[in-house]
């Protein structure tokens, strides 16, 4: 029977871990009968400093594993240490949080299993709209300059929930940028995608980690891993300031021979000064992210620990 792998990051779930497990087990006998396929979860502990281990260890059914990081390394990183101990020939990623509709799985398992075309199905988040508008406008923003003339788009509000086939897997997994930013990796990669819009469910206990620093830190993070657009449009303003400041001087001196004017302009200078060292200290930091991802990339660390393994009875190693 083919294998259906759920990759399951977490970090300080264990309320919902509970309800998780009867999800899995739900779902496992469902597509069992539906379609067909085995299944095994791939859990990766995210340095949880709660009992979220014992509690997935104490609820869950069926064939499973916690990769136990030895820290906190972040969402997109516990994903690839899941996606490398996935044995599966289809890969499903999904929150622990309860989010993830269990209609939605089960519409991209039937739509990847009877098309043998798609190589991808992942999930749009059509809740977007009740956002606010700041939200909303600084989203279009992001995918206006982190797609602007890419070979490759990102489609809006397409998050890590997804299932893929083992060839897709395994191309991600020859992907070993340091700096993960998975939204620009998956459409990096191509291959045949198709998107399905969906609702996520409440979260089921505990907060989101997501506050909107963290958030901005992202964006950032994606526009410097995948875009050198905004060091163009600095550099494109710089020329332009340059050549204006130009004819701005080749005026001056025209009009002092001409018509003996004096020169005037204590404002003008002022403005001139703030805004050009304003612009070239911005233009510094700009570089300097840029230049921190090169250094980041460059050495040759593991991109994640792991502290142990723990594996349900039935799974072998
Ligand atoms: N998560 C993780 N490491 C982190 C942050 C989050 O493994 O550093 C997990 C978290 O436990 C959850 C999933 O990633 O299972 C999504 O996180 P969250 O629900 O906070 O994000 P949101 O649903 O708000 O986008
Ligand atoms: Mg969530």
């Amino acid at each position: 029977m083919p294998l259906l792998s759920l990759v399951v990051p977490f970090l300080n779930e264990s309320e919902a871990a509970p309800h998780f497990a009867q999800f899995t087990t739900e779902l496992e006998k469902i597509i069992k009968t539906r379609f067909g396929l085995d299944m095994e979860t791939v859990f990766v502990d995210d340095g949880s400093r709660d009992t979220s281990i014992e509690r997935f260890s104490m609820t869950m059914t069926g064939q499973w594993s916690i990769i136990e990081l030895s820290r906190n390394f972040g969402k997109e990183m516990a994903l690839f240490a899941g996606l490398e101990h996935a044995k599966g020939d289809y890969v499903l990623m999904i929150d622990a949080d309860m989010q993830h509709p269990m209609s939605v799985c089960l519409a991209m398992i039937e739509e990847i299993i009877t098309d043998d075309d798609l190589d991808v199905v992942y999930t749009i988040r059509d809740d977007r709209r009740a956002e606010s508008l700041k939200k909303e406008v600084a989203g279009r923003a992001f995918y206006w300059l982190i797609n602007f003339r890419q070979r490759f788009q990102m489609p809006e509000n397409a998050g890590d929930f997804r299932i893929m086939r083992r060839n897709v897997v395994d191309a991600l997994l020859t992907v070993r940028d340091r700096r993960r930013f998975n939204k620009g990796l998956y459409a990096w990669t191509g291959f045949r995608q198709k998107g399905l819009p969906y609702t996520p469910d409440a979260r089921i206990g505990g907060a989101t980690k997501w506050s909107k620093l963290s958030l901005l830190g992202l964006s950032l993070e994606g526009i410097t891993s995948f875009s050198a657009l905004p060091l163009r449009i600095v550099s494109a303003f710089g020329a332009l300031t340059g050549l204006f400041g130009i004819f701005y001087g080749i005026k001056i001196i025209f009009e002092v021979f001409f018509y003996g004017t004096s020169v005037p302009g204590y404002p003008s200078l002022i403005v001139a000064i703030t805004v050009l060292g304003g612009l070239n200290l911005a233009l510094l930091g700009l570089l300097g992210e840029y230049v921190w991802v090169s250094i980041a990339e460059s050495k040759n660390r593991p991109l994640y620990l792991i502290r142990k393994i723990h594996r349900s009875d039935n799974i072998d190693g």
